[in-house]
């Protein structure tokens, strides 16, 4: 089961106590399904727990006839076949069969647990979420542009912040981050889906330091390998130009232990050296040697100049 239709089975399977959220939440559940006119009432899901929920809500608060058909590929068809009950439907939440575009009717939604519950219902019947282990994204497809500036209000209420946007002409209302995520889904009942969001948060903020640590070893590394070639490099030149065996026999020993071991860190070439040097005692060597290095080519290339 995909993460978006297990938090709507979490949800269809919740209680609701009072009278009040039972009707918002079915006015969200009809207001945002395909379609919600005197003309047609209809509802598509593939998460038959839902289609039930709609089923029973409706019935139960408008006191009509709905109808629950499922196909074959397994999609359920909820609708209103009476014309009369549609009618009462839309008198059951102070609509008539003349409004031309639909707003909230902000009477349905007493208290904010009325919000809350209607924001369920929206949910449930035009909500979907990407699988919080690839990205966090939450989104409403407003099925009537003109409730989205409705919605988002509500959800603004709610303390949640959304954005909205157009796809192919549909109303998008989204929620990126984590966070926001979680607070919608608390709001709305989804307890056991907020804290496997939560789960996965930890899991991926886990995964993204151990991988920091790694590149920083990497990087580690690299910059020894680097700066072990360069001192390989003036040895080279040194030897080349006949100098390396005018070298002082400490700087000497530590050139040769770094030619033959570009790998190792400073401190390993301490223990290798006799006697033995300490990481700064190396350090100090290599950087007189490059800088003997540098002062060489500077002057060998100007006579040769
Ligand atoms: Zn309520």
């Amino acid at each position: 089961m995909s993460f978006s239709s297990s938090v709507k089975t979490e949800l269809a399977d919740l209680g609701v106590e009072r009278d009040c959220c039972l009707k918002a939440e079915t006015y969200g559940l009809l207001l945002f399904s395909r379609s919600f006119t005197a003309s047609e009432m209809l509802l598509q899901t593939e998460n038959r727990a839902v289609a039930q929920r709609w089923y029973h809500f409706v019935k139960k608060v408008c006191a009509v006839k709905p109808v629950l058909q499922e196909s074959k590929a397994g999609v359920c068809h909820l609708s209103i076949p009476s014309p009369s009950d549609r009618i009462k439907v839309l008198e059951t939440f102070g609509h008539s069969a003349q409004e031309t575009s639909l707003h909230v009717n902000r009477a349905n939604l007493e208290d904010e647990c009325c919000m809350q519950a209607f924001v369920r219902g929206a949910f449930l019947s035009c909500a979907s979420m990407t699988d919080p282990n690839k990205e966090y994204h939450l989104e409403f497809l407003m099925p009537r542009r003109r409730l989205s500036g409705d919605f988002v209000s509500i959800l603004n209420e709610l303390q949640i912040p959304s954005s909205q946007t157009l796809r192919k002409g549909v109303g998008v209302i989204y929620l990126k981050g984590s966070e926001h995520i979680e607070d919608l889904l608390t709001n709305i009942g989804a307890m056991s889906s907020t804290l496997q969001l939560m789960n996965v948060k930890i899991y991926k903020d886990m995964r993204n330091v151990i991988n920091r640590r790694a590149n920083c070893e990497t990087a580690n590394i690299t910059r020894t390998v680097e700066a072990a070639l360069t001192q390989a490099e003036d040895i080279a030149f040194l030897s080349e130009i006949g100098e390396f065996e005018k070298l002082p026999a400490r700087l000497r020993e530590v050139a040769i232990l770094r030619r033959d071991n570009p790998e190792l860190s400073l401190s390993e070439l301490g223990k290798l050296a006799t006697p033995q040097l300490s990481r700064s005692g190396v350090n100090h060597r290599l950087t007189k040697l490059s800088e003997l290095a540098a002062e060489l080519r500077k002057k060998h290339s100007k006579t040769k100049g």
